[in-house]
């Protein structure tokens, strides 16, 4: 199954989120096999990121956008737990801080990019800034709507820059942000969860889907494509992303470095000298497991 090909917004491609069933489970597969299928997943985007760290050279930037409660979290949390926090990051997005306020909107995204051999997940992103910026008039029109281009030109830099940029939105109906949102109430390890703000923001659903079709439409290009996820399914939502992190990242053709030393001589000087001075260090056996 080619979820890239399924799932992306082509460039210049309209796109009405009333089509796309968010309650798609994509083919056959249930919910058991996509469980295991998505744990080799998240087994082979740690071997991935192990090989993008060692050799420095790429590197990936996942932007996750959605609606309240469609996810966003538990995509971190069940995607990301593999990968080795050394050369990892997730950076959430919140109402701009005076200072971010006083800068053009890229500048609080832009810092936190990934260097090189790093991945980033942008938890909300420079996308709020043609989003609930519109949708709540934080700006008008004549400054948003010349955002699309900003956006795309920016991603364009990262692009030629060694970097793979990945936009997933997350797709769930009203009903079932409904049932999340109960679900939140009823069950006292979610309740923090909750906020007044969810609720009011729910009422302005057909004003962010505006806001979205016309992202997804002006900002999914060849160097960074948008993917519309169905979400009201975890498991699924899970085996897509996974999958389409992983068909990615296969494609960045990495590999382990080149040796940057001769490791004949080194052994041959290190070694001599051990032995002639019957010295002994920590021995291989005494490292831990992965080491
Ligand atoms: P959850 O989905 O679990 O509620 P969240 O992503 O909504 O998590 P919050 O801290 O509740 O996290 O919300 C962050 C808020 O910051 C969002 O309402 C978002 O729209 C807002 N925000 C982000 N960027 C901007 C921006 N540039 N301008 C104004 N508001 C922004
Ligand atoms: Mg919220």
């Amino acid at each position: 199954m080619n979820h890239r090909k399924q799932f992306v917004v082509e460039p210049g491609q309209k796109v009405r989120l009333a089509k796309i069933n968010p309650s798609d489970t994509g083919g056959p597969e249930s919910r058991e096999e996509a469980l295991a299928e998505t744990q080799r997943h998240v087994a082979r985007m740690d071997a991935l990121q192990y090989l993008l760290y060692a050799n420095a050279e790429q590197s990936l930037l996942v932007v996750l956008q959605a609606l309240d409660a469609a996810g966003k979290d538990g995509v971190v949390r069940h995607l990301f737990s593999g990968m080795n926090p050394q050369g990892t990051a997730v950076v959430g997005f919140r109402q701009p801080t005076p200072i971010e306020a006083a800068h053009d909107f890229l500048w609080r995204a832009h810092q936190r990019t990934p260097g090189k051999g790093e991945v980033v997940i942008f938890n909300r992103s420079h996308y709020e800034d043609v989003l609930v910026v519109r949708v709540h008039k934080l700006a008008p029109k004549s400054v948003w709507s010349k955002r699309y281009t900003m956006i795309n030109d920016f991603e364009r830099t990262l692009r030629q820059n060694g970097t793979r940029i990945l936009k997933f939105f997350l797709h769930i109906s009203p009903d079932e942000q409904l049932a999340r949102f109960k679900q939140r109430l009823e069950d006292p390890a979610r309740n923090w969860k909750i906020s007044e703000s969810d609720y009011s923001e729910r009422e302005l659903w057909s004003d962010y889907v505006d806001a979205y079709q016309d992202a997804l439409e002006q900002t999914s290009t060849k160097h960074a494509p948008w993917y519309v996820i169905p979400a009201n399914h975890k498991w699924f939502r899970n085996l897509a992303i996974s999958r389409i992190i992983v068909d990615t990242m296969e494609d960045m053709n990495l590999k382990l470095p080149p040796t940057r030393v001769d490791l004949a001589q080194i052994r041959a000087k290190y070694h001599a000298a051990e032995q002639e001075q019957g010295f002994r260090g920590t021995s291989p056996a005494d490292a831990g497991p992965g080491e």
